[in-house]
């Protein structure tokens, strides 16, 4: 497809975190081919920027607008650590790169350094290299997806624990204007309006808090957050999705389950090549891990 000159600009300007950022063209040329154009022009491409603002709310676009232009964007430090000398990997979803709201990333920055703390004091590590029956590989490695949100951008259902954050939300009784956007941007279609405004089915709710970040009018607030948490996921060989333990824990429960869950990794003989938290799930059932 042929593209105009300040298509080209307007479309590599839009601040992407890097694991998404090559979509943005291939996202104006489905824009230009559902009109029926054979060329991206430079309207197409304003509905590409426009689109991706929608998606991933204004906070993230102008943390990232600011990234863009070399300014300090005040990521939290604790996202970049690097530990090679670990047996683990905690891998985190797009909001380490400024993708979604300051309230999502400080959600898995406070966990980051206490879920470090405890993976070092059980010495996982150790274990690991205690129980490998083989050169250490990386799919001996225990693998953490941690997210900043359900939305779960990266599939940490795939890991040998999934950490999320999840958020209870609240709705102010004045202010909504009926604008609809909320309605529209909750995939769990767990909103619908009335005349005094929003109204949320917590049965479909995930707890994303993406309303919050939509409403440009605040009717929507954070009344808690926590951490919702998963084990035994696999994506190697034998591809497993992780359980939920806790639908909705604090910090402290997340260590718990971590502890649980490691604990009876120790104890448990080795049977066969591989070590990992699916196996233990196997063996004893996600009930042993709740807290
Ligand atoms: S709650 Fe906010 S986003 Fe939803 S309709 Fe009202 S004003 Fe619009
Ligand atoms: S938190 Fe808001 S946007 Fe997310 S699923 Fe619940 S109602 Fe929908």
């Amino acid at each position: 497809m042929d593209w105009d000159k300040e298509a080209t600009e307007i479309v590599e300007a839009i601040p992407l975190p890097p694991m998404i950022s090559h979509f943005a063209r291939m996202d104006a040329e489905r824009r230009a081919k559902k009109k029926g154009e054979k060329r991206v022009t430079a309207e197409t491409a304003r509905e590409t920027e426009h689109g991706y603002e929608q998606a991933l709310g204004k906070e993230a676009v102008e943390l990232m607008r600011k990234m863009a232009r070399g300014e300090d964007a005040g990521l939290p430090d604790e996202f970049f650590v690097d530990e090679p000398e670990e047996l683990y990997s905690i891998e985190l979803c797009p909001a380490k790169f400024g993708a979604s709201t300051m309230e999502k990333r400080e959600q898995m920055r406070l966990l980051l350094t206490p879920l470090r703390k405890k993976l070092k004091e059980l010495d996982i590590t150790g274990i690991i290299m205690d129980k490998a029956q083989t050169s250490i590989m990386s799919h001996h490695m225990l693998r953490i997806g941690l997210t900043g949100c359900p939305n779960a951008c990266f599939s940490p259902y795939f890991q040998d624990l999934a950490i999320l954050g999840v958020y209870h939300v609240g709705i102010k009784d004045t202010g909504c204007v009926q604008c609809g956007k909320c309605v529209t941007y909750c995939s769990a279609r767990a909103i619908s309006l009335n005349e005094q405004g929003p109204v949320i089915d917590f049965k479909k709710c995930i707890k994303c808090s993406g309303c919050v970040e939509q409403c440009e009018e605040g009717v929507f607030y954070t009344k808690e957050k926590g951490y919702k948490v998963a084990i035994g996921g696999a994506g190697t060989r034998h591809p497993r999705i992780a359980q939920t333990v806790a639908e909705y824990t604090d910090l402290e429960g997340v260590l718990k389950i971590l502890e649980k869950a490691i604990t009876l990794l120790r104890d448990t003989p080795v049977e066969g090549r591989v070590i990992s938290f699916h196996e233990i799930v196997d063996r004893y059932g996600i009930e042993a891990f709740r807290i």
